[in-house]
């Protein structure tokens, strides 16, 4: 599709920033999805005068879900408590699903985003992928789908019959149920073929193999195998909480990553979200395989998972990206204080002062879309790369700056910059975020809608709560954890 020229202007464009100086006043043309010229202004508008352009943030982790999980009532606590609230969240459209979590995700200023998909209904991931296609074209995020592979451990890694014994007797038929696999192997294959034949520009198909301890060797190998041959990439949950890592330190006798790399699962092609529990050794190896994590801070915080060990990731060169996890401090999706909070917990971890602006945003903005459309020429702001862009109003951030140069404006931008603060988000050289709200989509009637429907699937099939909270409590008391 041939988009129309458009012209941005702006008082500094930080084509790499902290890489290299802003350029001064300058109008950017933008033509069929790319930067077709950087034009030095002589004279700037009024109103650009506080405007700055970035390289377009992106969310290197997350699920798309258009009702948070506070809304269904899943709160925030320890990972593996917090998983069977999922339970939860009524069955919606799917459609308004992902338009919904796209939207405020663009309004957060994420242009690009994994999406692992986290399925309603198993037998209908297809039509699923098909409304998750729509919605990204809709709002126009670049969104990389990560289809579910699951089979294994499913309510509790390792055998189920110490938790059944905390549970009724009532209850056991159903928990086991909980661990047979929706669909088989050569299903899920086939399913990932049937999904790519709905790529478009801003949709993308991946492997999507949801956590080592929940699947089994046998998918695990032929998916290494699937990605070497396709070249798609494959992106997976690792080691989020030290109970995973415990798991898999007594399941894999030579260490899960060594068996990782042995069936070629570790590779360029891999992004792992989390990590937060990786050992000096795992570092060395996945930053040898090219391997590209996702750092999800305030996910770690919210769900008790701890945080990422980034003096460890430093010290072996190891590339990640930044992602919201669907479980933004705020809950509001907001990818400029999630870049914040990485920021102070990297500097915190970083004892030698080697992380820079510069390396923030190679995570935001390079490493982590890399790891969503692989090696495109994007994230940086230049003549003849993706016109994904990010131009901030910097008015209120630089209100109260005593000297017009100190602190620079980037520092202040780290420092204060918010959603609130987004000018326009550009993704392929359309505007799908204006003054602060979404552009090409109606988030205020979606979101209405998606409330609505998602408040009359609860009524006419509310949640077993109780039955929920039994598992909850049976856990608890599994895991030792009260
Ligand atoms: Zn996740």
């Amino acid at each position: 599709m041939s988009l129309p020229l458009r012209t941005v202007e702006v008082a500094g464009v930080y084509a790499r920033p902290g890489v290299e100086p802003p350029l001064g006043p300058s109008r950017l043309h933008l033509q069929d999805g790319r930067i077709a010229r950087i034009e030095p202004l002589a004279q700037l508008p009024p109103e650009a005068r506080h405007r700055i352009a970035l390289p377009a943030p992106c969310n290197a982790h997350d699920h798309g879900r258009g009702l948070r999980t506070l809304a269904f009532g899943a709160c925030d606590q320890s990972l593996e408590l917090w998983l069977p609230a999922l339970a939860r969240e009524p069955k919606v459209d799917p459609y308004l699903r992902a338009a919904v979590g796209f939207a405020r995700m663009a309004e957060g200023g994420v242009a690009l985003a994994n999406h692992c998909h986290n399925t309603q209904d198993g037998r209908a991931l297809l039509q699923e992928a098909e409304a998750v296609s729509r919605a990204a074209r809709d709002v126009g995020v670049r969104i990389a789908f990560a289809v579910p592979f699951a089979g294994r451990n499913s309510v509790v890694y390792g055998p189920l019959e110490p938790l059944l014994a905390h549970l009724p007797h009532g209850d056991h038929e159903r928990l086991r149920r909980m661990r047979q696999p929706t669909r088989t192997l050569a299903e899920n294959l086939a399913l990932v073929e049937a999904i790519a034949a709905l790529e478009h520009e801003g949709f993308q198909v991946q492997y999507g193999p949801v956590g080592p301890q929940w699947v089994d060797d046998e998918a695990m190998a032929a998916i290494a195998r699937a990605s070497a041959d396709s070249g798609r990439r494959v992106h997976m949950h690792l080691f989020e909480t030290q109970r995973q890592r415990r798991w898999a330190d007594a399941e894999y006798k030579g260490g899960l990553l060594g068996h990782l790399d042995a069936i070629g699962l570790l590779s360029p092609r891999l992004t792992l979200a989390h990590a937060v529990w990786l050992d000096e050794a795992d570092c060395a190896l996945l930053a040898e395989r090219g391997v590209t994590v996702s750092a999800n801070v305030s996910s770690n915080l919210r769900l008790r998972s701890g945080m990422p060990a980034f003096g460890r990731w430093l010290d072996a060169g190891l590339r990640f990206g930044l992602g919201l996890d669907g479980m933004s401090l705020d809950d509001d999706e907001d990818m400029l204080r999630e870049t914040r909070l990485a920021w102070h917990q990297l500097q915190a971890s970083d004892r030698q002062d080697r992380f820079q602006p510069a390396q923030l945003f190679q995570a935001l903005c390079v490493d982590g879309r890399r790891s969503i459309v692989g090696e495109d020429g994007g994230g940086v702001l230049q003549t003849g790369a993706p016109a994904d862009m990010l131009v901030l109003d910097t008015q209120q951030i630089v209100r109260d700056r005593i000297a017009p140069d100190a602190p620079e404006l980037l520092e202040l931008v780290l420092a204060r910059a918010t959603k609130a603060h987004i000018h326009q988000l550009w993704v392929r050289g359309r505007c799908i975020v204006s003054d602060a709200a979404c552009a090409s989509v109606d988030l205020p009637s979606l979101e209405a809608a998606l409330l609505d429907d998602a408040r009359a699937r609860h009524a006419a099939e509310p949640p077993d709560a109780p039955a929920i909270a039994r598992l909850q409590r049976a856990l608890r008391m599994h895991l030792g954890c009260c």
